[in-house]
């Protein structure tokens, strides 16, 4: 028997995967669409914010020479405000009344409070002004025309929307969808809502993935169970190449049946097969078709929490780094609520129940059952508890890392 080859390590395997990916395209989407979607080039300010000085305020406009001792009387010139600028200068003796975001008036030093004045009909009389300055929002005091506001590779947030917006753009060019064929593997495989026969299991993989994908700001290009047939695998792959990646769930490990390992095993397009990870060991990652337009593969095990766990992580992986961000996992820190044993060779990803307590410290508890097939356990878990390999035994209130499981996954 020849000895296999040492299981990869996860990070290496991202790393190949995110090698391996091709970065998607852009193109231009209207600002109304922009959010979740991929900056594919910086945001640089077309105007500054604001486009004048501003006031802060609802007050008086006014000159410091005129408020050197107080109380002091001013009349009042005109009004000034937001959208309906004052044409004039405030002369000595002079004060324009001023609204929130109206234009300074020329000559404006400070803001004088509504609520520190008494009016008299054209005249008012100040009791109390503030420094030279306060409540004046010079031009330019959010961003400068020319400044870089938002890098390439960031996703769009709603707020990210609104500066863009003010910025000056009504449209941004941002990566397109990577667009993902889905292919369920297994004879014993139904569609859900389908009831199964005894012999049969619902495939939960596939909406699955089909929900993940779109979370991690994909589109699912087809969606699809094959039967355990090489032709059928094969028919199956070549329409599925029309996608910008392809991600297959069953069939990935050493058995009889496994036809995505045995088909991408006997080929040259193989990149990796079998990681240092639980759950997921079998995982395997390739390309598939000729020349140009070869397609990459990332073949997932079948157990729904290894489809789940890998889905989170790898396909995670390929997507980010299509669409130009961070294919790493970001982990955070969590205190420990029991006690973890020692791990082995593979790096372990825990399904666990995290949370804040009352001083906002993020605690995680593992699920006593970590079997890969337990999707109800792994529907209710919050993160990954992340156990590096060969890690030493953990007590409760020890630190780990831990994975959040994305808002929608
Ligand atoms: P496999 O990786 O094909 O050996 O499958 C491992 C286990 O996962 C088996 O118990 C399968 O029945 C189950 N399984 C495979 N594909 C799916 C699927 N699409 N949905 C739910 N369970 C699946
Ligand atoms: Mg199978």
């Amino acid at each position: 028997m020849t000895a296999r080859p040492p299981l990869l390590p996860v990070t290496e395997a991202i790393a190949r995967i995110a090698a391996a990916v091709p970065a998607m395209p852009a193109e231009t989407v209207a600002i109304a669409d922009l959010n979740g979607r991929s900056l594919a080039a910086p945001i640089t300010a077309r105007t500054s914010h604001p486009p004048a000085d501003v006031s802060a305020m609802d007050g008086y406009a006014a000159r410091a020479d005129d408020l050197a001792s107080l109380p002091a009387r001013l009349r009042m010139i005109g009004e000034s405000a937001a959208g309906h600028p004052f044409p004039g200068r405030i002369g000595p003796g002079e004060c324009v009344r001023i609204f929130t975001g109206a234009h300074c008036p020329a000559g404006t030093e400070m803001i004088i409070l509504q609520e520190d004045t008494k009016a008299e009909g054209e005249d008012i009389t100040v009791y109390e002004t503030p420094a030279r300055g306060r409540f004046i929002r010079n031009a330019g005091n959010d961003f400068a025309k020319g400044d870089t506001l938002i890098e390439a590779g960031s996703k769009i947030t709603a707020r990210n929307v609104a500066l863009i917006g003010s910025a000056g753009y009504g449209s941004a060019e941002v990566r397109k969808r990577p667009l993902v064929a889905i292919l369920s593997t297994g004879d014993e495989l139904v569609e859900p809502g389908i009831v199964p026969k005894d012999n049969q299991i619902v495939s939960s993989n596939g909406i699955f993935l089909e929900n993940l994908v779109r979370v991690l700001g994909g589109e699912t290009l087809s969606s699809r169970i094959v039967r355990d047939d090489p032709a059928a695998l094969e028919d199956a792959l070549d329409e599925a190449s029309a996608a910008d990646l392809i991600v297959t769930s069953g069939g990935a490990s050493v058995g009889k049946h496994d036809g995505i390992a045995n088909r991408m095993q006997t080929s040259r397009d193989l990149d990796f097969w079998r990681i240092a990870m639980r759950p997921g060991k079998p995982l395997l990652f390739g390309t598939i078709g000729d020349g140009e337009s070869r397609t990459p593969l990332l073949g997932l095990p079948g157990n729904p929490v290894s489809t789940g766990v890998c889905g989170i992580i790898f396909v995670a992986a390929a997507l980010n780094a299509m669409l130009g961000h961070d294919p790493l996992p970001q982990y955070r820190h969590a205190v420990l609520d029991g006690d973890l044993p020692e791990n082995d060779g593979r790096q372990d990803f825990l399904r666990a129940r995290v949370y804040q307590n009352d001083s906002g410290q993020l605690h995680a508890d593992a699920f006593p059952k970590q079997d890969s097939g337990m999707l109800a356990v792994f529907a209710h878990a919050d993160a990954l508890i992340m156990r590096p390999v060969r890690a030493p035994a953990a007590a409760r209130g020890s630190i780990v890392p831990v994975l959040p499981i994305p808002a929608g996954i």
